[in-house]
C-alpha cells in the first residue's frame, strides 16, 4: 500500500466514525458559489429535483450580457441528446422570483437552475415563456475542501503521540499525507482539464495560485470570466483587459500618481476603456479583493501583472507545464520582463533602483507544487520523487498554525518543514482532522489512528 493509500485510508476511518463532517457547510457568497461550479468541483452529474439523471455536458462561459450566469451551456437529461441554453445559479432557489427572473425575457434560455438551498414549500422556476425550468439542488457538504472555521493556534492532543512516534514514522505519516494531497489537486486539475481543456486549466490554477491567498477567489473569477483563448485573441491588450475587469481602472483622475505611474494606468486606460462597455457586467466588485494586510510584493495588482505576463509568454508556459523542470521554471520566472513593475512594488509605492522579480522564488514553489507537479503526476507518477524532494522556500501562516498544533515547540517540526511536501502533508491533516474539529480535540480521531499507522 503507498502513504498516500496508508493517508487516506487513516482519513477515511476517523471521517466515517465521526460521523461524517463535524461542521455544516456555511452560507455560500454567490461569487464562490459560481466559481466551486465552473470549476467542476460539485461534478458534473447529478439528480433533478423530479428524480432525472443530468449531465452538464458543457459548463459554457460566463455571460457579458443580462441575464443568466452563464450561456452556451449544454445539458443532457436522461441521456438523452444535450440541449443548449443558458444555466443559472443562486444560493436559495427563491433568488429566481426575487430577482424577478420568471418575468424577465433574457431568462427564457435557462435550461438548469442550480441553487443550494430552497425553502419548506416546493419551488418551481418558471420562465416568462411559461416554461418549467429543470432544477438542480447541490450538496455543499460533498465539496473535497468545506470552508470551516480556523482553530484556535495552540497545541493540540496529537503532541504527545507524535512526540513519542519515531522520527521515521512521522515522515511517513506527512508523506503520506502530501502523497494523497498531491493525487487530489492532480485528480482537481484533470476535471478543470476535461471541462476546459489543458490550457485553460493550467491558466486558471496559476491565476488562483497568484491570488492566493487572500485573493484566491477574485483570481480565480478573474481567470474564468476573462478565458485565455479571449485574452490571447486580444494580444497586448490582454494586461488592459485583466485591470479593467478586476475594477481596478476606475479611477479617472491620475493626478495624485507619479508620472511613471501616471504614463502606465494611462496606458492601460486608453486600451480598457473602448472595450469597457463589452465587460461591464463581468467587473469584479472592490469588496471582493482583500488589498490591505498584505507585503507589498503580493499586492494583488502586482500579482494581475504576473498574470498578463505568463498569458503574453503562453507558448513557454506551455512548454514549461510539459517539461516540468523546477529549474527552467525557476529561471523563466526570474527571466520575466516588466516595464513598470520591475522597479514598483505597487502603484503607490515610490519608483525603485533595484529590479524586483516580478514572480519570486516562492510563488515558484507556489506554482510547482500546486500546479506543475500536480499536472505532470498525472501522466507520469515517478514525478512524486521531483515533489517529495523539493525544497521549502518560506513557510506561511498556515503552515505556522498546524506545525504549532501538531508540534508545539519541537524543533522536529522546523527541520521536517524544510520541505516542500512535509509541509503539504502538514497542511492536509489540518485540513482534514483541524479545521473540522469542533470538540478542542476531544473528538478528534487522528491521534488513535496515527497508534495504528
Ligand atoms: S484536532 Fe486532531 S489533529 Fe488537530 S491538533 Fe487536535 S488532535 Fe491534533
Amino acid at each position: 500500500m503507498s502513504p498516500a493509500d496508508r493517508y487516506s485510508h487513516l482519513r477515511q476511518t476517523a471521517l466515517v466514525r465521526e460521523g461524517g463532517r463535524l461542521l455544516d457547510a456555511r452560507e455560500w457568497p454567490e461569487h464562490e458559489l459560481q466559481a466551486c461550479w465552473f470549476a467542476g468541483r460539485f461534478g458534473r452529474d447529478f439528480t433533478t429535483t423530479d428524480g432525472r439523471a443530468v449531465r452538464v455536458v458543457q459548463f459554457g462561459v460566463w455571460n457579458h450580457e443580462a441575464g443568466p450566469d452563464f450561456a452556451e451551456a449544454a445539458v443532457s437529461f436522461d441521456n438523452a441528446k444535450p440541449v443548449r441554453g443558458s444555466i443559472e445559479l443562486d444560493p436559495d432557489a427563491r433568488d429566481w422570483e426575487r430577482h424577478g427572473h420568471a418575468t424577465n425575457e433574457d431568462y427564457n434560455g435557462v435550461v438548469l437552475h442550480v441553487f443550494l438551498s430552497v425553502g419548506d414549500a416546493e419551488f418551481f422556476t418558471r420562465t416568462a415563456s411559461h416554461r418549467n425550468v429543470p432544477q438542480v439542488r447541490l450538496d455543499a457538504s460533498a465539496l473535497d475542501e468545506p470552508p470551516t472555521p480556523q482553530p484556535e493556534a495552540k497545541p493540540g492532543r496529537c503532541l504527545a503521540p507524535l512526540r513519542t512516534l519515531p522520527e521515521e514514522r512521522v515522515r511517513e505519516v506527512l508523506l503520506g499525507a502530501a502523497q494523497y494531497r498531491l493525487r487530489r489537486k492532480s485528480a482537481a486539475l484533470a476535471r478543470t482539464s476535461e471541462l476546459h481543456g489543458p490550457d485553460e486549466a493550467l491558466y486558471q490554477a496559476l491565476a488562483a495560485a497568484l491570488g492566493y491567498k487572500s485573493n484566491k477567489l477574485p483570481f480565480t473569477l478573474l481567470a474564468q470570466r476573462l478565458p485565455l483563448r479571449l485574452l490571447r485573441a486580444a494580444k497586448g491588450d490582454a494586461d488592459a483587459l485583466l485591470f479593467g475587469v478586476a475594477g481596478f481602472l476606475d479611477q479617472r483622475d491620475l493626478a495624485g500618481f507619479d508620472a511613471p505611474t501616471r504614463g502606465y494606468l494611462r496606458g492601460l486606460w486608453d486600451r480598457w476603456w473602448p472595450r469597457r462597455a463589452e465587460f461591464e457586467r463581468l467587473i469584479l466588485g472592490k469588496s471582493l479583493w482583500k488589498m490591505s494586510g498584505q507585503r507589498p510584493a503580493n499586492h494583488p495588482q502586482r500579482r494581475l501583472a504576473a498574470l498578463a505576463q505568463l498569458v503574453r509568454h503562453w507558448p513557454r508556459v506551455r512548454a514549461l507545464r510539459d517539461g516540468c523542470e523546477p529549474e527552467a521554471l525557476a529561471k523563466f520566472c526570474a527571466d520575466l520582463r516588466d516595464d513598470y513593475w520591475d522597479h514598483h512594488y505597487t502603484v503607490t509605492s515610490r519608483q525603485s533602483a533595484k529590479r524586483m522579480a516580478l514572480i519570486g522564488e516562492t510563488r515558484v514553489t507556489e506554482f510547482l507544487v500546486n500546479v506543475f507537479l500536480p499536472i505532470a503526476v498525472g501522466t507520469d507518477p515517478q514525478r512524486w520523487i521531483t515533489f517529495k524532494n523539493l525544497p521549502a522556500t518560506l513557510s506561511n501562516r498556515r503552515v505556522d498554525v498546524a506545525a504549532l498544533r501538531l508540534f508545539g515547540e519541537s524543533p522536529l517540526a522546523a527541520s521536517l518543514l524544510k520541505n516542500a511536501a512535509m509541509q503539504q502533508g502538514l497542511l492536509q491533516i489540518y485540513e482534514d482532522f483541524c479545521q473540522r474539529d469542533a470538540s478542542d480535540c476531544e473528538q478528534c480521531l487522528f491521534p488513535s489512528q496515527l497508534a495504528k499507522w
